[in-house]
């Protein structure tokens, strides 16, 4: 069967003898063993919880993996993901990733002993200098977020398996229906699940599926010593919210597509980005890996308040940080997701200060390009009412 058909064909409910067609919530912190001596498939809710199970189990589905893992966000999947480094190891990781992935490594896994080295993910010769000095874990994103870099997974899959280090990918712009990494190669897939799999920005959630089962069986002891594991809830809220992955992408995409039409002709439109205009060898690269272009676009208008000029006249973007919900968002990067960064490493990073992000949603197409269309000629208004 095909993801789509999965993402609603599954065992919701192994065992329940009521068979019910949504998986219930187990919203109990223990369970009572049937012998003092013998501990049963559930004891304590930390360590595990028939409600996540089935969410694990159908992630590890969806991601190709032989073992998935639910956690409290994204970051709680990202730092259990940098326990696999020992003290004294070395992470390698992307020079364009989220600002709170750095933050986490700068300034909380440097500090417990591990190296951290920033390199160009899209440069094979950069990643194999690296690699060639010795590193346990390449951590990235593909597309980056919010540059849209796209990096070769196969390619650096291939080098990573040569230096035995792990090749990590955050997932999260893309979602498993439009991005398969270990098909591809890589060892472990992290997903902000806040995004695209929760898909309506009510739940925060992070998941991590790897290929080796006992890459899955260390980082299940991280869940149950660190405590980070996802709630029942929420687990069943991602349930919930996975069932309509497919037909939310598909129409997210349809809707970018008309947006990125007027955001290509609009005289007040800069440095225009959405996977789906690449061209050249990013081109050729992120079709072959990957089976859509997303529902992230950035552009700039060549001046931080033009571009807060704009995004507080738009109605049906509200100024949100996140993306993937079924709402769209719009966002300034620099002011809000990646404000972790300090300026300069924005700066050396060449991330502008005016870029805007947006995030698009499941609204009527229409209305998102009239709402932009009238943000953006107040724009020029405003410049041709200052130049007259
Ligand atoms: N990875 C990416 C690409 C993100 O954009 C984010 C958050 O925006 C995260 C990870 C962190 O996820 P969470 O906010 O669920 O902790």
């Amino acid at each position: 069967m095909k993801a789509a058909t999965r993402l609603l064909h599954y065992e919701a409910c192994p065992g329940d003898s009521h068979r019910p067609t949504s998986t219930p919530i187990y919203q109990s912190a223990t369970f009572e063993q049937e012998d003092a001596l013998h501990s049963g498939a559930y004891d304590y809710c930390r360590s595990g919880n028939p409600t996540r199970s089935v969410l694990e189990e159908q992630l590890a589905d969806l991601e190709g993996a032989a073992r998935a893992l639910a956690l409290s966000s994204g970051m709680a999947a990202l730092s259990a993901v940098t326990r696999l480094v020992p003290h004294g190891g070395r992470i390698l990781a992307g020079d364009d990733l989220y600002g709170g992935t750095w933050r986490l490594l700068s300034q909380v896994t440097a500090a417990l002993g591990v190296r951290i080295q920033y390199v160009d993910t899209t440069d094979l010769k950069a990643v194999s200098a690296e690699l060639a000095q010795g590193a346990d874990l390449l951590l990235l994103e593909t597309p980056t977020n919010p540059r849209l870099q796209i990096s070769d997974l196969g390619a650096l899959a291939t080098l990573c398996r040569a230096h035995s280090c792990l090749l990590a990918v955050d997932n999260s712009m893309m979602s498993p229906l439009r991005q398969q990494p270990l098909a591809l190669g890589a060892d472990l897939v992290v997903h902000s699940a806040t995004k695209f799999l929760g898909g309506h920005a009510d739940l925060s959630a992070g998941v991590i599926a790897v290929a080796d089962p006992a890459v899955g069986e260390r980082l299940a002891f991280f869940q149950n010593a660190e405590g980070n594991a996802l709630a029942p809830f929420d687990s069943w809220l991602l349930l919930r919210g996975l069932k309509t992955l497919a037909v939310r992408l598909r129409a997210q995409e349809m809707n970018a597509a008309a947006v990125v039409d007027l955001l290509s002709s609009h005289s007040a439109v800069h440095a225009l980005a959405w996977p789906g205009l690449l061209q050249g060898e990013a081109a050729r690269i992120h079709a072959a890996q990957a089976s859509g272009p997303g529902t992230l676009i950035c552009f700039q208008t060549g001046d931080l308040q033009r571009s807060a000029q704009v995004v507080q006249a738009l109605r049906c973007f509200p100024t949100t940080v996140s993306f993937g919900s079924v709402s769209s968002t719009a966002s300034l990067p620099c002011r809000m997701s990646h404000a972790s960064l300090p300026e300069e490493v924005r700066r050396a990073r060449r991330l502008p200060e005016d870029l805007i992000r947006l995030s698009i949603g499941i609204e009527d197409a229409q209305d998102l390009v009239e709402d932009l269309r009238t943000a953006l000629d107040a724009l020029e208004i405003c410049r041709h009412v200052r130049v007259g």
